[in-house]
């Protein structure tokens, strides 16, 4: 009988450890990085080699063995030095996991280098703005947008490196953030119309609706040109109908009509306000977005019915909250899980704009452990535009560290996600979640720039309540003294809202 023992060469060692790599328990991870390890070995070619320790470093990745990721990584790098994309995601990886380690200067030196000797791509650009940002080398990021003024060649390139991650707001962000603490907010601007204007002549709408979405975040933020920023993102919605950026614009307008309703005393300009808000409504409804876009357009309908719940409207609330309810419900259901964390996400932000902050705080509570799967280490939820992250928990979690922490701040702070002592949502804006610290400087009014509003509510997401435990037979949702299980609750829900 023929027998598998015998001729086990590099090939069939590092097939089996790639089989076994993508079942994400940490067993079959560890049994995969063995079976890796063999194949390095047995190997003669350097691609093979090359090919074990690049798989080999995202299976330690998944494991969260950060030091051997590294290893492994830079052994890849060694062996062909080539800058393809694979070795992009090797350096994007060996960069990330050291600022998850806290070794902040060496990601820095990591990504100068990279980007030194690619200057012209657009990921190392990035991944170096992302660096410098997190060390303080603002410098670098303003030298780029700099150059952008100089030629339209290098304002195309900037463009470019504006569009390379999703969301590209954070990109734009770090980007003024550097402008903004070397004094030099008009460099950002100037750079930003120039990207436009280059954008328009090459009449690549997507660039410049990124450009403009740039910009008004900058007058909206930095500049706090409220009538600037209004006019910018106004323009911005009815102009690139139906794209991701129109949407965003939806939200953040949305928000701004929101609050200035209802910060107003004068019950004219309220109605002005509000007014404002439901024909956005109407017109961001009156849009077909492709399903897995994000933002959507039921954002500002949300918001609209928060509005109506608060005023005691509440089937004109219902309406208007339930879309974005029903389909978050719907693809918590169906047989995919790869959408679910955005589910969550989307559940909770609907029944915080009903009012029902409990059932929010648990939607969202199951985001941590989703999220802390997800994510590259440290990697503020950046991805570069067509390749998605798909991973699952390789984790062992244990009931106290069920919702330990990862997330974005947008405080637009270089703080290691691993000090943050809270992380508290806002209820108004969309996707804005502030550290302590910076929760902190929003009350006070010390922020650098302008992100959210401190008459906003905001919810506390972590550290967990105890709403939702991980217990033997899965995770138990404790309501008013009782537990059920998360389909039971989800059942409740569905009840309530469909
Ligand atoms: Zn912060
Ligand atoms: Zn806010």
């Amino acid at each position: 009988m023929a027998s598998l023992g015998g001729a086990k060469n590099s090939t069939w060692h590092f097939a089996l450890g790639s089989t076994l790599s993508q079942i994400k328990t940490r067993p079959h991870l560890l049994a995969a990085a063995a079976q890796l390890h063999h194949a390095v070995e047995s190997s003669e070619g350097l691609e093979a080699k090359w090919r074990s320790y690049q798989e080999l470093a995202d299976v330690y990745k998944d494991l969260g063995e950060y030091q051997d990721a590294i290893a492994a990584a830079s052994k890849a790098l060694e062996i062909i030095p080539a800058y393809n994309f694979y070795n992009k995601l090797l350096a994007q990886l060996i960069q990330n996991t050291n600022l998850q380690l806290g070794e902040r200067q060496e990601a820095f030196e990591n990504s100068f280098q990279a980007w030194e000797s690619a200057p012209r791509d657009p990921i190392a650009a990035f991944n170096m703005i992302f660096a410098a940002h997190r060390t303080g080398r603002y410098s670098e990021t303003v030298r780029i947008m700099k150059s952008a003024l100089e030629s339209k060649e290098e304002a195309r390139f900037l463009g470019g490196v504006i569009r390379v991650m999703t969301p590209q707001r954070y990109t734009t962000e770090y980007m003024s953030i550097a402008c903004a603490k070397l004094g030099e907010l008009d460099t950002a601007r100037d750079a930003f119309i120039a990207v436009r204007s280059q954008a328009a002549e090459l009449d690549d709408l997507g660039k410049m609706a990124e450009a403009e979405a740039a910009l008004a975040r900058l007058y909206h933020s930095f500049y706090q040109d409220d009538s600037a920023a209004i006019e910018l993102f106004e323009n911005i919605v009815k102009g690139y109908s139906a794209t991701v950026s129109a949407f965003s614009a939806s939200h953040v307008l949305a928000s701004v009509y929101f609050t200035n309703a209802k910060e107003s005393s004068n019950p004219v300009e309220t109605q002005t306000w509000v007014s404002k808000l439901e024909k956005l409504v109407d017109l961001v409804e009156s849009m077909s977005g492709d399903p897995g876009m994000f933002p959507t357009k039921d954002e500002a309908s949300a918001l609209l019915g928060k509005w109506y719940a608060q005023h005691g409207q509440m089937d004109q609330a219902r309406a208007k909250i339930q879309p974005m309810i029903k389909r978050a419900i719907l693809e918590l259901t169906d047989r995919d899980e790869s959408n679910d964390y955005e589910a969550y996400n989307n559940l909770a932000r609907g029944l915080l704009c009903s009012g029902d902050r409990i059932s929010a705080a648990i939607a969202f509570a199951f985001t941590k452990p989703l999220q802390k799967s997800k994510e590259l280490p440290g990697h503020e939820s950046c991805q570069p535009i067509g390749h998605e992250s798909t991973s699952e928990t390789a984790h062992e979690i244990s009931d106290d560290q069920a919702f330990n922490f990862i997330g974005r701040c947008d405080g637009g702070c270089a703080r290691p996600e691993q000090l943050f002592k809270s992380f508290s949502i806002c209820e108004v804006c969309v996707d804005v979640a502030f550290c302590d610290e910076c929760y902190r400087k929003l009350m006070d009014g010390t922020t650098e720039f302008r992100m959210c509003d401190p008459r906003h509510p905001h919810l506390e997401l972590y550290p967990p309540k105890g709403l939702v435990t991980r217990e033997a037979g899965g995770y138990m949702i404790h309501l008013d003294g009782k537990k059920v299980d998360f389909d039971e609750w989800l059942g409740m829900i569905n009840r309530q809202w469909l």
